[in-house]
């Protein structure tokens, strides 16, 4: 096995400069880098074997059908789906999620019944559930959170005998922790209802088994795990694929086509209207199997040593904040902090000038930002590639934006 540690050397963008400074980049919950061998074999595919999927006789078609098909026996792997025909391929999390809300979420629900998710949620996980409530009359409730990231007491009774959906991230992009999955699956599968994991911020960091979570959809995003950005998957259980709608329609999708009706083509195609993202599922073929030399439960205890180093480190500085559990065991490689006095566009301006790259604002979660009283934050999020110098680099980075701003203390 490759040495995580040394990971770094694999991806070009970090040789580059920016304002004078090695570029530390530390925004890898919003997209990562990627590797020369995602690089590389994009370039092959688009030198060798490009050609429109599952269309057409000739050479090229039958190649980028293998490539593209490839990936998707990649993905089974990687999430330890029970057959192929569970992963669709999509372009990205907030698609995958849409496909579930308005294929299965609007079929399936009725005025009386109710989605339960948490107040934590990305907006690709809330505003579609939304809709699907608005539409259907069901009502969607939130479980709330304490002070330190964690579920409330009893907020998970509020999945009850209405409940159809429980929809969590598996990992919250602001908190960088987890909720009691296994327990949240178990409560949604004792009352009938189905459980859907946001894996966006979880796959790209920790191995995942679908089948031993034994959730019914799991979804995630490519450009957050080394990927090219437009490719996603959408893990769903086969027999409810089977009964669901397509959500998009057009080729591949169909089996016959009539002028006044059509039959589809079976699952995964049958969500796969469209030309779809060859060039994509390529690349995540290569960064699963770029993960995979490394393994990962080495990247997850990689990055759990990197969160364990930076911290305490961080809450030692005067006037910062983290939102969520302080506790390093608790969180993954995502930090979301203040700094008192200082807007967090502020914060992320000067940490530019010294070549760190963080996230600045309401992470696309702004019902957490009211819940929590903290409409914006600062966050920094690690990967593979980040290294102990990057975070010293970040680290006094930080100690420097209250004084750059005129503070004394
Ligand atoms: N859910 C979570 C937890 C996320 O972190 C993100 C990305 N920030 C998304 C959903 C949406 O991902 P995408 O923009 O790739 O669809």
């Amino acid at each position: 096995m490759k040495s995580v540690a040394e990971a770094y050397k694999d991806f070009p963008i970090l040789q580059r400069e920016h304002k004078g400074h090695r570029l530390v980049y530390l925004d890898s919950g919003a997209t990562t880098q990627i590797p020369n061998d995602v690089i590389n074999a994009l370039e092959t595919h688009l030198k060798q074997h490009n050609g429109n999927p599952h269309r057409g006789a000739h050479i090229l078609a039958v190649e980028a059908s293998e490539a593209y098909e490839t990936a998707r026996d990649a993905v089974q792997r990687f999430i330890n789906a029970k057959t192929r025909e569970e992963i669709v391929l999509t372009r990205n999390t907030t698609e995958s999620l849409n496909l579930i809300a308005f294929s299965y979420g609007l079929h399936n629900l009725k005025k009386g019944d109710k989605i339960v998710i948490t107040i934590a949620e990305h907006h690709a996980n809330l505003v579609t559930w939304q809709r699907v409530a608005q539409t259907t009359g069901a009502t969607l409730e939130y479980m709330y959170l304490d002070e330190s990231g964690h579920l409330k007491d009893g907020e998970m009774d509020k999945i009850d005998s209405q409940t159809k959906i429980v929809s969590f991230a598996h990992v919250s992009n602001v908190l960088g922790m987890e909720f009691p999955v296994e327990e949240l699956i178990k409560r949604a599968h004792a009352v009938g209802a189905i459980a859907i994991l946001d894996g966006a911020q979880s796959a790209p960091h920790k191995k995942i088994d679908v089948q031993a979570l034994d959730c019914d959809f799991f979804v995630f995003s490519g450009h957050k795990m080394c990927a090219s950005q437009g490719i996603g998957v959408m893990y769903g259980k086969r027999h409810l694929l089977e009964d669901m709608p397509p959500f998009l329609l057009g080729g591949d999708m169909i089996e016959y086509v009539q002028e006044q009706s059509t039959t589809y083509n079976e699952v995964p195609y049958k969500f796969e209207a469209g030309t779809p993202n060859a060039h994509g599922a390529v690349t995540l073929k290569a960064a699963i199997e770029y993960l995979e030399q490394y393994g990962m439960d080495a990247i997850n205890a990689y990055e759990k040593e990197l969160v364990s180093y930076v911290l305490p480190k961080l809450l030692a500085i005067p006037h910062v904040h983290v939102l969520g559990s302080e506790d390093s065991s608790e969180k993954h490689g995502v930090i979301a902090f203040m700094i008192d006095d200082v807007h967090p566009h502020d914060v992320a301006t000067i940490l530019d000038s010294y070549g760190v790259c963080i996230r600045s604002g309401h992470h696309c979660a702004q019902p957490l930002g009211a819940y929590y009283n903290v409409p914006a934050s600062s966050r920094l999020s690690m990967y593979i590639y980040t290294r102990k110098e990057d975070l010293d680099i970040f680290l006094e980075a930080v100690k420097q934006v209250r004084p750059t701003m005129g503070f004394k203390d």
